[in-house]
């Protein structure tokens, strides 16, 4: 992965430049010695890492205003961070860049129940979200496996999805509006608490632009009343395949669960090692989980076991209890730090139709055998977005180029079933140089049109998200 060379003369500005950002934040609120600044030279697509020039910590949309017309008056390119979560390196810095992170910006300024929504600053992690509503019956849908640590703010730049998604939809469905803070310091409103407004749909261009377009400062989200109830059951097979084709089946049958789960050997294995969930010994799993009252989710059930049957699972485990229900989703929400305590890994977010699950997941096998890489698969099943995890050691001389290579040949495989790139992920560095396989040219120069619009100087986080040669052009300008 290459990242483009870094401006020496702003590299050799760095005094003037950590100067004049302290004169607009307190002086705890601007880290430049290099101790002070390794945290945040990674996110966790940790293969890459580069120091950043300095980090700047604000609380709020003034002061992240001060700092990006400081930072445009400069050129300065800046690299927007939330808690630092993203697998797909979106915020990776560059040696020339300060980073802003709104880690410091975690306020809940309005909840309204009657109205069902909640106003945050986007420093504020997803979990904590449904935390301050829960008293009340309320929650926040969209729950990245990441949730206890990953902020409203990546989740927005990157459209997070997770589990439940499948019923709920991912962030840009639970999204009202947002400010956001334009890179020259212009503070824009766009949608509210409500529906929709008119005008350009401008919150969907904001939702999953990557830090592209401009710092997400607050947010308003859509609250839910949490279901009455919610059961999951766990279907165990002796193929991926077979459990790719039941999947296919429950959603051909129009039932809705708010999720279905899928992993594979190597990671029901490795989690069993590393959270002891009690998981069966079987090729592949499933968790499928339904809500409602208990007739609903009874009656749902019923169909579900009616269509896994037909699959021959080797096990079928209803839980009956609230333990029982925890015990089932420990091993799934424990499988991405299982994996991590075996080998290094890279985790990879494609999407693909979901009645082409058995044929990937067979291919993905034979590419794992091709490339000498082991991989596990772990993956949001019932919306396509798959989660393969590829193993490699990342001390052994050529083995991440190996893996790189593996993993673009998995996309190039969801492209080609007539799938995309990233399911909740996003692009980041990743997937940048992949971009061509998805869009045509034309495509491509409409989306940099757009950011022409927000960021003409091309400052904010430019590295990512288009291949280095297509945007090459205008990055020039900023230097
Ligand atoms: C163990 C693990 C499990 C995960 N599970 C899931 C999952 O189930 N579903 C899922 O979707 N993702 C998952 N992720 C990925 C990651 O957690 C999400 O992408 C998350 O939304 C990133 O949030 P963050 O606050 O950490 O963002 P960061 O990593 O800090 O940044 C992500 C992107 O957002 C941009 N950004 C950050 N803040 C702002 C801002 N204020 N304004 C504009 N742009 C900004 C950054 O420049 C970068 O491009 C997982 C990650 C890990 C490590």
């Amino acid at each position: 992965m290459e990242m483009p060379k870094a401006n020496q003369m702003i590299i050799d500005a760095k005094p003037s430049i950590v100067a004049g950002l302290a004169q607009l934040l307190p002086k705890d609120a601007v880290l430049h010695y290099l101790n002070d600044t390794r945290p945040y030279e990674c996110d966790a697509l940790a293969a890459y890492a580069c120091q950043p020039l300095a980090v700047v910590l604000p609380r709020t949309t003034e002061q992240v205003a001060a700092v990006l017309r400081f930072c445009h008056a400069h050129a300065i390119p800046v690299v927007p961070r939330g808690a630092g979560t993203s697998l797909a390196g979106g915020s990776l810095p560059t040696a020339d860049s300060v980073v802003l992170s709104v880690a410091r910006m975690v306020d809940v300024l309005e909840t309204d129940y009657p109205n069902r929504f909640i106003r945050v600053q986007t420093g504020r992690t997803n979990v904590s979200v449904t935390a301050a509503v829960e008293d009340e019956g309320f929650f926040y849908a969209p729950d990245p496996s990441s949730q206890l640590a990953c902020a409203i703010a990546g989740n927005i730049a990157m459209n997070s999805g997770g589990a439940h998604c499948l019923k709920y939809g991912v962030t840009t469905n639970n999204l009202l509006g947002v400010t956001l803070v334009q890179m020259d310091g212009t503070i824009i409103q766009i949608g509210g608490a409500y529906m929709d407004s008119g005008g350009l749909d401008l919150l969907g261009l904001i939702c999953g632009s990557e830090g592209q377009l401009g710092i997400v400062t607050e947010a308003t989200l859509r609250i839910l009343p949490k279901p009455e109830g919610a059961r999951p059951v766990l279907i165990g097979f002796d193929a991926n395949e077979v459990a790719g084709a039941c999947v296919s089946d429950i959603i051909k049958a129009g039932i809705l669960p708010v999720a279905i789960e899928f992993m594979d050997r190597p990671c029901i294995v490795a989690t069993e090692d590393f959270a002891k969930a009690g998981y069966p010994d079987c090729e592949a799993l499933l968790i499928v989980e339904v809500e409602g009252s208990d007739n609903e989710i009874d009656l749902q059930l019923a169909l579900i076991k009616e269509i896994a049957m037909r699959h021959n699972p080797v096990a079928f485990r209803e839980s009956k209890s609230a333990e029982e229900s925890q015990k089932i989703w420990l091993g799934r929400k424990s499988a991405f730090g299982a994996m991590g305590n075996i080998a290094d890994y890279m985790c990879l977010d494609g999407t693909i139709p979901v009645s082409a699950l058995p044929l990937v997941l067979r291919r993905i096998g034979e590419l794992s055998q091709h490339y000498g890489l082991g991989v596990a698969n772990v993956f949001h099943a019932g919306d396509g977005n798959m989660h393969p995890l590829i193993l490699y050691n990342a001390n052994k001389p050529g083995d991440l180029e190996l893996c790189e290579a593996f993993g673009n040949d998995i996309l190039r495989l969801c492209v080609e079933v007539g799938g995309c790139l990233t399911g909740e992920h996003g692009v980041g560095v990743e997937k940048r140089d992949l971009m061509t396989v998805q869009f045509a040219p034309a495509d491509l120069e409409a989306q940099l049109n757009v950011k022409d619009v927000f960021d003409p100087k091309w400052l904010l986080n430019a590295a990512k998200v288009f291949p280095l040669d297509v945007s090459a052009s205008r990055r020039a300008t900023s230097v």
